[in-house]
């Protein structure tokens, strides 16, 4: 049963408290609106913070952005809502946050889109990096317009994340998920880079899509569709194709996510100086002493 505006009200206090409370934003940041009718938008207002807003401080608006009603106003950043509005008929509710550790790949540049999780392969496919577009302008919707028709979730460079979704908690979640994300890739790459899995399991986890009823706005590229407009009408995820087993050490993957291959078809090992100065000084050292340190 759709819900009323009184409790999609109660709704968006509720998410901003959790964004808040997650530290997802800091002082005003962030935004959430959802659709009330055909030509109507919930949102937040501006110079609040999530954390601390009621029901009352909510403003109306039409899809142009133009308030219908409301004591405040909306966010500048309202406008990035309205364009993915326009361009996914299928979303409903929109969030906007800056959870530090995706902001954090958005600033190095990294999008989350290695073949990691199965559960983020399912849902989110891939989450790629929208390009840097100054907040509250008219560039912000356009980068936003690049890769929203074929993604849920994605990453602003040196800005935070949008997700979309089918009601406001949908959206919300994806938040969380994006953000978890992060959070287990970091934490990989200090311990040594992550195991990706392969194109074979990606493929197959997309299989479950369908059986586990998730509506993907687009589904996964096919190596053709990567090399042509890859990541507008279908989600990039970097997985290589291997022979037999399902997870690969991410030593080699080239920008396709394929494993790199020298010309003689052997896998490439990149080693930093220090690593390679170390293995020869081992070996020195192995040679020097008979070998027969065991
Ligand atoms: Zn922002």
């Amino acid at each position: 049963m759709a819900r009323s505006e009184t409790q999609l009200r109660e709704d968006i206090v509720e998410l901003g408290r959790r964004l808040w409370a997650r530290g997802f934003v800091a002082s005003n940041d962030g935004n959430i609106s959802v659709r009330l009718d055909a030509d109507r938008i919930l949102t937040t207002p501006t110079s609040v913070s999530k954390g601390f807003m009621t029901p009352d401080m909510m403003v109306v608006t039409d899809l142009a952005g133009r308030k219908i009603s409301g004591e405040r106003n909306a966010s500048s950043e309202l406008k990035m809502h309205l364009a993915v509005y326009e361009l996914r008929p299928d979303a409903k509710a929109v969030v906007h946050s800056h959870p530090p550790l995706a902001t954090g790949f958005a600033v190095a540049g990294i999008a989350l889109d290695k073949a990691v999780l199965a559960e983020v392969i399912c849902t989110l496919g891939s989450i790629p990096i929208a390009d840097y577009a100054t907040p509250s302008t008219a560039e912000l919707p356009a980068a936003v317009a690049k890769y929203i028709k074929a993604h849920d979730g994605l990453l602003l460079a040196n800005h935070g994340a949008l997700t979309v979704g089918s009601d406001l908690y949908n959206a919300y979640y994806k938040m969380e998920t994006i953000e978890h994300f992060a959070q287990i890739s970091l934490v990989a790459r200090t311990l040594g880079g992550e195991r990706v899995l392969s194109r074979d399991e990606v493929h197959r986890l997309q299989g479950l899509r369908s059986m586990y009823g998730i509506t993907a706005p687009a589904p996964i590229c096919t190596d053709a569709q990567e090399t042509t407009g890859g990541g507008e009408t279908c989600q990039v995820v970097q997985a290589p194709v291997t022979a037999g087993s399902r997870l690969v050490a991410d030593t080699g993957l080239d920008g396709a996510g394929r494993a790199r291959t020298s010309a003689t078809g052997e896998a490439e090992i990149r080693l930093t100086y220090r690593q390679l100065a170390a293995l020869i000084e081992d070996a020195v050292r192995t040679v020097g002493s008979g070998g027969s340190d065991g």
